[in-house]
């Protein structure tokens, strides 16, 4: 049936300024890294996607390489956003990226004009979009000249693939050289986007004064751990979640430790006092760190969007709830 997109959608969201930029983000974006591939059902992809857009998510962010397999969570996407996001294009933000490995031979990754242009291009060809709003660098590249890669996301901008341009997981002093060079080169570096969750805090130490400092957002991805920080894995690894499918293979049994699902209860006892699931007190807690623009997260389920979706009911935390989750979080 055709897509009517809820009338209501943008009272249900919260819309932040990117940095020190013109442009407003929701405070929960959707990441298209899982569940959009060549794998997954088509039916429950476009679900995903409705019920975001339903919900005020006005952000969805993908990769070049994002599937599985290669490429695939693009072609999903393009068809689905030709079947129902066409006439809403003016009211979403799509970013990808490229920087990691993507097609064989010297050209297919890294950080080269080279290939961040044919990819970009690829990318835009996949979705059927004739430009992104943003497009990221994925990852730092020691072997290419900063500058170089710098220049070719002007270059993007410049020749009209993308609005914005963004880094993904660059450590703080490179971040602050790129930067640099994009406001000399008159592209100003919108934001940035590094993995931030309870259990991975590394952007405390350096980059968020980075940030804060020079104006640039932060789009943080993986707000749940993958999943960990829900109350799914506490009794056991549920059928057809993230750590149980073989093809995804960034999360398995190996990486829900007991010290883990210790802490991962421990929390959940905080969050049900809070009369949130844990899931929503990981992304409200993500969301107190000032640097924070916009949590980026994944869904295998559309009760999965309601659910981190309704967490902005509730953001607040006082500080004896704080110091409970740092001590938890030793
Ligand atoms: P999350 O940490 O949000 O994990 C998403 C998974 O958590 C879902 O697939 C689902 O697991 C589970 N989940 C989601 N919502 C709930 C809920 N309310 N209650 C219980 N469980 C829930 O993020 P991702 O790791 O998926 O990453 C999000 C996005 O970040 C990616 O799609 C991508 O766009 C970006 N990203 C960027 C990277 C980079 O290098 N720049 C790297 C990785 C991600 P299940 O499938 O088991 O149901």
């Amino acid at each position: 049936p055709q897509y009517h997109a809820n009338p209501e959608r943008y009272e249900q969201m919260q819309y932040d300024r990117c940095g020190r930029s013109g442009l407003k983000l929701p405070k929960l974006s959707l990441g298209l890294w899982q569940n959009f591939g060549a794998v997954d059902a088509q039916s429950n992809a476009r679900a995903l996607l409705r019920k975001a857009f339903d919900l005020g998510v006005t952000h969805f962010d993908l990769a070049n390489n994002y599937g599985p397999n290669y490429g695939s969570a693009e072609s999903t996407f393009g068809q689905l956003y030709k079947q129902d996001f066409t006439r809403h294009r003016d009211e979403l933000i799509i970013s990808s990226k490229a920087g990691y490995d993507m097609w064989p031979g010297p050209y297919g990754m890294g950080g080269s004009r080279k290939y961040l242009v044919s990819s970009c291009d690829q990318s835009l060809a996949r979705t059927g979009l004739d430009y992104f709003d943003i497009f990221y660098h994925h990852c730092m590249d020691a072997e290419t000249p900063i500058e170089e890669t710098m220049q070719a996301l002007d270059y993007i901008v410049r020749s009209g693939r993308a609005l914005y341009v963004g880094i993904s997981n660059y450590q703080p002093t490179e971040t602050l050289e790129a930067i640099r060079i994009l406001r000399d080169l008159g592209t100003p570096l919108l934001i940035h986007q590094p993995r931030y969750n309870m259990f991975d805090r590394w952007i405390e130490d350096g980059l968020t004064q980075v940030l804060l400092d020079e104006g640039v957002g932060a789009m943080v991805f993986s707000p749940l751990a993958q999943g960990l920080l829900s109350n799914k894995y506490l009794n056991g690894v549920p059928d057809g979640s993230r750590a149980a499918r073989p093809e995804l293979i960034y999360l398995n049994d190996k990486d829900l430790t007991p010290e883990k699902l210790t802490k991962v209860k421990a929390l959940n006892e905080i969050a049900e006092a809070r009369s949130q699931s844990l899931a929503q007190m990981a992304i409200a807690w993500n969301l107190h760190n000032a640097a924070v623009t916009s949590c980026l997260i994944g869904a295998s389920r559309v009760e999965q969007i309601e659910d981190s979706v309704a967490a902005l009911a509730k953001l607040d935390f006082s500080a004896s709830e704080l110091a409970a989750i740092e001590t938890i979080l030793g």
